[in-house]
Formats: C-alpha cells, sequence, structure tokens
C-alpha cells in the first residue's frame, strides 16, 4: 500500500475535526486544540479563562471572515475586511452561525412563531386550505370559479336528461324542463329600482323576477319604496333537450351566461330549475329548484364578505390584515398592556379569525369549523406539533400544503427535541429567557439550509428549567 502523503492525511483530519493551532486572541495562552465535527461541543471554563476568546473571537471570527473572503468583491464591499484573528491555523471549518443570548428581538411584535418562520407558513398554509365560515350563519363560505358553476348547471341538466322523452321530472316532462340563469341583482334590500330596471330594458334584458314573481321589463313595474326586495335579472334559460340537440353550443351559451350572471350580480348566481314563476309553480304543482352560488367568499344566507384570503391576510405587520384599530399591535398602546377594543389583542381583523383548518363533520352532518390561526398560535409547541401532525386534509389539500407542512413541523420537532415544549407560540420573544431565546434563534437556522453549517453557542442553557438543562 502506498504511503499516504501529509496532504491527504489534512484533508482526512478535516473532514472529521476542527482544529485550532496556536491560538492567542485577547487572553488565550498559545492553545491548540482538536474537536470533533458534527458533534456537539461544549467549552467549559471560570469565567475569563477564554471560553469566548477561543469560540467567538477565534473560530467563529475566523469562519465568518473565511465566508466573507469567499464572496464576489462586490458583495464584499458591503460588508467589509474582517480582521483575522491572532491563530497560526484553524482547518475543518464550516461556515459559522454565531447565536448570543441577546434578546432575540426589541420589536414587541415578535413572537416564538414569528422569529422561527413557524408563523409564515402558517399564513401561507391558511392561505391556500384555510375554509371561511360565516360568524353570523356559521356555515361554510365557498368560491366558485366560472367553470365550477357552470358544471354545477351542466350536471343538474345531464341528471334530468338521462329520465328519458316520457318520464316527468319535477311534474313537467323533462323535454320542456327549463334551466334559468339569474343574476341576483337585489337581495333583501328597500327600493323602487326604477331606474336600475330601465337600465336592464336598455342593456337588452326582457324579464325579471321580482319577489318570486316573473315579469317582462317593458312592463310597468312598481315596487313599494318601503319594503325589501329580491330581483332576479334573467340571464338566460335552458330547456333540458337543448343539451342533447348540441352540446357544444349548449357549453358555449352557458358559458357566457353564467360569466354575465356573474358580473351583473357582483360575484352571485341563482340557477333556477323548473318554473321560475313561485305562483306559476304552484298552480301547475310542479316542483322548483333554486340555487344560489356565489363566485366571491360571500355569505349567501347573510352577506358576510371575506377579502381575497392571501397570506398577507394573516399577517399582523401587514395594513392588509392588521386590525384597523391597534394596527397589529394588540394592546391599546405602544408596550402596554390594555388590550385592543377592537380585536382584543387578537392582532388581526376579523376575517382573517374566520379562517380555519382542520373542519370535522360533526355525528349530525353538520361542520365543525376547526382552528384559526390565533387558536393555532396560542397552542404549545406540544400541541401545534399534534394538530399540524394529525391535520386531516383532502388529497388535493394535501398536494397543496405537503412542504408548508413539512416546513412546520421541523421546526416543531426541533424545539420538542431542545426541551421548549411548554412554550406557546404566540409568547413574545421580549419574555423569553436567554437560553429559551437562543435555543429558538437555533430553530430558525433551521430554515436557512446551511448544511454543515456551524453554530456558536454561548451558555445556552441560562434560563432554562433544571429538568430541561438536562435534555
Ligand atoms: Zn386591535
Amino acid at each position: 500500500m502506498a504511503k499516504q502523503t501529509p496532504k491527504k492525511s489534512i484533508d482526512d483530519k478535516e473532514a472529521k475535526s476542527i482544529v485550532v493551532k496556536g491560538a492567542r486572541t485577547h487572553n488565550l495562552k498559545n492553545i491548540s486544540v482538536e474537536m470533533p465535527r458534527n458533534k456537539m461541543i461544549a467549552i467549559t471554563g471560570l469565567s475569563g479563562s477564554g471560553k469566548s476568546s477561543l469560540a467567538f473571537d477565534t473560530i467563529f471570527a475566523e469562519g465568518q471572515r473565511r465566508y466573507v473572503e469567499s464572496l464576489s468583491s462586490y458583495a464584499r464591499q458591503f460588508l467589509g475586511q474582517m480582521p483575522k484573528p491572532d491563530v497560526d491555523e484553524i482547518y475543518g471549518l464550516s461556515p459559522a452561525i454565531s447565536i448570543d443570548q441577546k434578546a432575540a428581538s426589541r420589536n414587541p411584535r415578535s413572537t416564538v412563531a414569528t422569529i422561527t418562520e413557524i408563523y409564515d407558513y402558517l399564513r401561507v398554509l391558511y392561505a391556500r386550505v384555510g375554509r371561511a365560515f360565516s360568524p353570523i350563519s356559521k356555515n361554510e363560505v365557498k368560491k366558485l370559479s366560472n367553470t365550477e358553476i357552470a358544471q354545477f348547471v351542466l350536471k343538474k341538466v345531464e341528471e334530468l336528461g338521462v329520465g328519458g322523452a316520457n318520464k316527468k321530472v319535477m311534474g313537467v316532462e323533462y323535454n320542456d324542463l327549463q334551466v334559468h340563469i339569474f343574476a341576483p341583482v337585489v337581495r333583501g334590500r328597500k327600493g323602487e329600482y326604477y331606474q336600475m330596471l330601465y337600465d336592464y330594458l336598455a342593456k337588452g334584458y326582457t324579464a325579471v323576477r321580482v319577489d318570486g314573481k316573473m315579469k317582462q321589463l317593458r312592463e310597468n313595474i312598481t315596487l313599494t319604496k318601503t319594503k325589501k326586495h329580491e330581483i332576479d335579472l334573467l340571464v338566460d334559460s335552458f330547456a333540458v333537450h337543448e343539451l342533447g340537440d348540441d352540446r357544444q353550443d349548449f357549453e358555449m351559451r352557458l358559458g357566457e351566461a353564467v360569466e354575465r350572471a356573474i358580473s351583473e350580480a357582483e360575484g352571485f348566481i341563482r340557477v333556477v330549475v323548473g318554473e321560475a314563476d313561485v305562483k306559476e309553480a304552484e298552480k301547475a304543482g310542479t316542483e322548483t329548484e333554486d340555487s344560489l352560488l356565489s363566485a366571491k367568499l360571500i355569505s349567501p344566507e347573510d352577506g358576510y364578505i371575506f377579502p381575497e384570503v392571501e397570506p398577507r391576510l394573516f399577517s399582523f405587520n401587514s395594513p392588509y390584515g392588521a386590525c384597523p384599530e391597534c394596527n397589529g399591535l394588540g394592546t391599546k398602546h405602544l408596550y402596554g398592556d390594555e388590550p385592543c377594543k377592537l380585536c382584543g389583542g387578537a392582532r388581526l381583523r376579523e376575517e382573517a379569525l374566520n379562517i380555519f383548518v382542520g373542519p370535522k363533520t360533526n355525528k349530525d352532518g353538520t361542520l365543525k369549523s376547526g382552528v384559526n390561526i390565533l387558536d393555532l398560535t396560542s397552542m404549545s409547541i406540544e400541541d401545534a406539533y399534534d394538530f399540524i401532525s394529525d391535520l386531516e386534509l383532502t388529497p388535493k389539500e394535501s398536494e397543496i400544503a405537503k412542504v408548508i407542512l413539512k416546513e412546520i413541523k421541523n421546526r416543531l420537532l426541533f424545539m420538542k427535541n431542545v426541551g421548549l415544549v411548554y412554550l406557546t407560540l404566540n409568547r413574545k420573544a421580549n419574555t423569553l429567557s436567554g437560553g429559551e431565546a437562543q435555543r429558538i434563534r437555533l430553530a430558525s437556522q433551521l430554515g436557512s439550509r446551511l448544511v454543515g453549517a456551524m453554530y456558536v453557542l454561548d451558555e445556552p442553557t441560562i434560563g432554562l428549567h433544571q429538568k430541561d438543562n438536562d435534555k
């Protein structure tokens, strides 16, 4: 076997250990040490014995200096030249990250969830797979795309069409059965609507349904000003047999009708199968099926409106998501304790708190809303980990949320493993002990994807419970 060259032996050593030779920084007396890589190394000693001089001012300083040296000259000009520590030689270094005990953040808004970036991932999670529930009716509010609405109508017509020529559906022979597309332009509001109805006539519409009665727009329609009305503008009507006659034409007309209805009624559409006039239907003894659908997140029952659900809706640092009263601070005054009277300390606008993940169907078939982002951040790290791990999602939601959930779980698991199970995610950063803050910032480094990074910590267990020191 060939004799190993000294070069090879250094490479070998470099892969396995960090070697410091002749360190003289501050009070260090020309010391040399070798420590294994990929291990947690503790440096202990009396106060003033040079622990920090070795860890921070020598090893960390050199790691950072080399990192800066490796950057482009363009990047370096912003960072400035770093002094070389007083040491003969160091090898086996990785990019260095120093985590000291300074309070993690002086920003009064910072929490465990925000420093660890868990909150950023939760915002994306809620925006992608969160489900909206009206705080008034407690019903789920769903938003449909135009295509989904057209498919809903198409499916209805297809179901009716399979009945056969002689079969009566809803009391009418299926061939003659009508499907009407309405724009519900007035929903339970008072007024005469004289000008509005005239404008629809001018736009080319011919019929409306006013409080359940079909009327021609060229008729003189008088409404009681002080009464609440329901006005549905007829956009198009289809006979069920038309689908079989020319499917392509049917689908095209339907698509146009859906789009027009949604645009006229600002996000709403009413699909009526059967006789649209309530009185006429009663006379003929036929059934009518009436569906009010929404292309926006607006509750059809009570009109509760959600804004676009995007990650910034869940950010108390964004004007879009912050409580408009306290601007996301949660307290009446900066650095005060008195909760904001609008959000009660929740810091987010009301709509954000009506988006939930993990809804469950109750035994009676009704839906339990699940957990909003505030509930989730009130959980301890342990409970949050269990909740995220047990989250039941549809296959489509799972696909969307896969990466996000992994990032959240990794960080929670790390904090669990370093003994911080008892902390809640909404714990204010400026109330953490030095040791807690340090571990949490270490958890946040998990996201920086620095493979083989070297972490230099100063007295990481200060301020932790004794039982956690043993971990
Ligand atoms: Zn507020």
